[in-house]
Parts: C-alpha cells; sequence; structure tokens
C-alpha cells in the first residue's frame, strides 16, 4: 500500500476530522516530527523485551516516550505489545526490534486507550499493512469517541509538536480477556479483569494483560506502576481487588509494566498497598466528617507512604486527585 492509499483508508477508518490538524489537503504538505532516538531494549527473557522509558511524564526532550513498549520474538514472528505513543516511537520501537530478529511483526496489541499505549500503531500499519491490532471492545469505544485526537492534542502540546504526523490508527481485532492464542511456538493467554461490582475496572475497564506462560512474563500494562499519574479511568476497589488475585495468580512471574522497571509480583503488592492506604483512610475520614484537603496530611503520614510511595514520581503533585477520586467512588459505593 502507498502513503496516498494508507492515508485515505486512515480517512475512512477514522473519520477525515482527525487528519486535519495534521495533514494539509495535500499529502506532500505532510507535516512530520523527526525521529526520535534509539532507546535500547532490555531483555527480560529468552523471547522477551521490553524498552524502559526513562522518564514518567512526556517532555520536548523525550519526545513524548514515557511508557514502555514491549515485544515477544515468536518463531513465527514478532508480537508488539504497547506500540508507543505516536508513529516516531513506532518507528523506533520497529528498529530496536530489527537490531534483534529480522522476522516480520505479526501482531500488535494495545493494553488499553490511553494514547501513549496505542497511537504508535500507525507506524506498525505502515510497515506491516495487514498486521492485525488487538484490543479490548472499551478501547474501540473510546478512540470511536475521540480518545485519539483527545492524546494528540495533549502530546504535541506538552512535546513542542514532536509527535505531530502521527495518524490515529485504531485497533482492528477485539479480544476480551480469556483467549489464548498461539503465535508459532508461543502462547499467549490474554487477560481482562472482571467483576461488574467494580464495572471491571482497574486501571481502566479496557486493560488487557498478556501472559507468555513458558517465559513466566506477564505484560500488565497500567494495571500497576510505581507512579502517581490517572486514577480518574480506573476503580480502587477494582484495583485492590485485582492486584490480590494476581499476586496469587502469578506468583514466580516476572511483570513488564506500561511504567517504570520490571519487577516481580512485589509490583502488584505495592498497588494494592497504595490504593489500600487511601482507600480505608478515605472510608474512615469522610465518615468523620472531613474533607478531601483535610484527609490528604494524614493519609501522607501512613507509614507506606512515608517509606515507599513518597518516592514515585507525581507523589506530591498528583496524590490529592488520587484522594479525590477515591472520595467519588466512596461516595457512589454508598447509593
Ligand atoms: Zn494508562
Amino acid at each position: 500500500m502507498d502513503r496516498r492509499e494508507f492515508i485515505r483508508m486512515m480517512g475512512l477508518a477514522v473519520g477525515a476530522t482527525a487528519l486535519t490538524p495534521l495533514y494539509a489537503a495535500d499529502e506532500d504538505m505532510v507535516v512530520k516530527a523527526p525521529p526520535m532516538p534509539d532507546v535500547p531494549a532490555t531483555q527480560l527473557s529468552e523471547k522477551c523485551w521490553y524498552i524502559r522509558a526513562k522518564d514518567p511524564e512526556p517532555t520536548p526532550e523525550n519526545h513524548g516516550f514515557f511508557s514502555n513498549p514491549g515485544f515477544i520474538v515468536t518463531s513465527e514472528g514478532v508480537v508488539v505489545l504497547e506500540p508507543g505513543g505516536s508513529v516516531q516511537i513506532g518507528e523506533m520501537i520497529l528498529r530496536q526490534i530489527r537490531k534483534v530478529t529480522d522476522k516480520p511483526v505479526v501482531m500488535v496489541i494495545n493494553t488499553h486507550y490511553h494514547g501513549d499505549h496505542w497511537l504508535g500503531n500507525h507506524a506498525f500499519v505502515e510497515a506491516y499493512p495487514d498486521v492485525p491490532i488487538y484490543a479490548h471492545p472499551a478501547t474501540f469505544q473510546k478512540i470511536k469517541d475521540g480518545a485519539g485526537d483527545f492524546w494528540l492534542n495533549f502530546f504535541n502540546r506538552v512535546t513542542n509538536n514532536a509527535v505531530m504526523g502521527t495518524i490515529v490508527t485504531p485497533p482492528n481485532k477485539v479480544l476480551k480477556g480469556g483467549e489464548v492464542l498461539k503465535v508459532g511456538d508461543t502462547e499467549l493467554r490474554i487477560h481482562h479483569y472482571s467483576n461488574p461490582d467494580y464495572e471491571d475496572r482497574v486501571h481502566t475497564e479496557s486493560d488487557l494483560m498478556v501472559e507468555v506462560p513458558d517465559q513466566k512474563i506477564v505484560y500488565i500494562g497500567d494495571v500497576a506502576m510505581r507512579r502517581i499519574a490517572n486514577a480518574a479511568d480506573g476503580s480502587f476497589r477494582g484495583t485492590i481487588d485485582a492486584m490480590q488475585r494476581w499476586q496469587k495468580q502469578f506468583a514466580g512471574y516476572t511483570l513488564s509494566p506500561g511504567h517504570g522497571h520490571h519487577d516481580d509480583i512485589q509490583l502488584f503488592k505495592d498497588q494494592e498497598l497504595f490504593f489500600k492506604t487511601i482507600w480505608d483512610n478515605v472510608a474512615k475520614y469522610y465518615e468523620e466528617g472531613l474533607s478531601p484537603f483535610e484527609m490528604k496530611p494524614k493519609i501522607m503520614a501512613e507509614p507506606f507512604m512515608q517509606q515507599v510511595a513518597s518516592k514515585w514520581p507525581g507523589y506530591q503533585s498528583t496524590l490529592g486527585k488520587f484522594i479525590s477520586v477515591a472520595v467519588q467512588e466512596y461516595e457512589s459505593s454508598m447509593f
């Protein structure tokens, strides 16, 4: 497929409006920000890799690269988890894959609808026009509702237009959780948290995790991270419940997260303790009639916060938002 066809196809797929800020009427006037520098991949096991973003937030200096793509090299080809948040990042990931294998990319999986986890689809469709891109139905819905433009505009604003030229490229195949995919010699098990009491939510209602059983690796997207950034789409009770479940289920596994360093199930344990410390205290102080503003210093005095969470990026700036979200969830849980 040539570039003209590709752009036309994308226009049909997402509606021409998505293209207007990025492309002039004549495709020769395409404005595309320069490539981003290589970030070397880290090998987790024989088949599994990830590319660790050093920064916790998008900036002009990091070209908006602040979440960790991963890839699995199977006998049949490469499976990419998290294609990055721009065409430039997607192309950088492809260059790192090329250093490891010359096998084609045969599958892309988007773990949820936050833009840093799927806008790089563009680069993979350009390189492999027929590549299947999987995501949860809730990711499809959010992209249909405009998540692509929302995140692109945000990234362009905070990176000084380093993601310019990225075309909103939605996934094209559905995973709901529970599937077992066979890619050459490698089995992939797909996990989605399901508990209607908490709207099936952990970090969002669309989270997918990808388990590679023969490598004892699980790519967890954003369901757990040592970073305080965005609780608005998630559930405190869903997160606590999921973390308790998955600590048992994935004992002995290495977790490759969407943000921060890989680790064992201690990553799930820390996430559980962080969310539980906030939730339990919000419940207690809400009943005592305290405002979120008054709760904050009391929660910050908890040992887990002082000893562990206070070292995470975003603690000073974003903890208050987490407490507000917990208060809202607590209020709605009473009806
Ligand atoms: Zn996210």
